[in-house]
């Protein structure tokens, strides 16, 4: 959490926010929304827009979120914003960031960690903090996560937004319209072919059902 909370100061210093005060108030009415409902009163949370044309977003271990402009118009909508948000917060409350320190260029990442300790800020370590989050285009390095985390962090997105009273069935449309995109334009979160759009949009039908047992409109 502590790095996260580094990681985003970066971020945050790095870009400017976005003065677009109608996808500010999505953000913060949605990121509020999904916060009553993910049972993290250990997080610091905070929702950011940040300026730019990546169609991007992350959340950071600790509860900090970021969209970039470029992604507002695919999301349309709260509920749009809702799909993107319960997915990357999905990420972090499965801890997949740490999942990946566990293995190849993670492995790197816990040694930094440990040699510098948590309250240094080293930048090495938060631009790592940042690939394993999905902020890759940021430092320059693309690291997709894993077909296995995303499908986790769909299903469990698809219920947090359910929770939140957010229709999931919106998901569908979200990720045709994201299918839409040429390649060149997909961030590093959503360019993996795994799983690919048609086959993302196939499971979270077969999904549906279950998942519309939590939502409450
Ligand atoms: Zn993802």
């Amino acid at each position: 959490m502590q790095l996260g909370e580094q990681a985003y100061q970066e971020v945050l210093q790095k870009n400017v926010v976005s003065t677009n005060p109608e996808w500010r108030k999505q953000i913060r009415t949605v990121g509020e929304r999904i916060k009553n409902v993910a049972e993290k009163p250990e997080f610091k949370w905070e929702f950011n827009v940040l300026k730019g044309t990546d169609v991007n977003a992350f959340c950071l271990p600790g509860g900090k979120v970021a969209f970039w402009e470029g992604i507002m118009p695919i999301c349309q909508d709260e509920t749009g914003v809702a799909v993107v948000m319960g997915h990357e917060i999905a990420h972090a409350l499965a801890h997949h960031g740490a999942e990946r320190m566990t293995s190849g260029m993670g492995a790197e990442i816990v040694g930094q960690v440990l040699s510098v300790g948590l309250g240094k800020s080293d930048p090495a370590v938060k631009d790592n903090v940042l690939k394993l989050y999905g902020v890759g285009a940021q430092v320059g390095v693309m690291l997709p996560f894993s077909r296995n985390h995303e499908t986790e962090a769909d299903k469990i997105g698809l219920i947090l937004m359910a929770k939140a009273g957010y229709d999931p069935r919106a998901a569908v449309e979200f990720w045709k319209r994201m299918a839409k995109l040429g390649e060149g334009q997909k961030p590093p979160e959503f360019l993996s072919t795994h799983p690919s759009d048609d086959r993302r949009i196939k499971q979270i039908e077969e999904w549906l059902p279950e998942v519309l047992t939590y939502y409450k409109p």
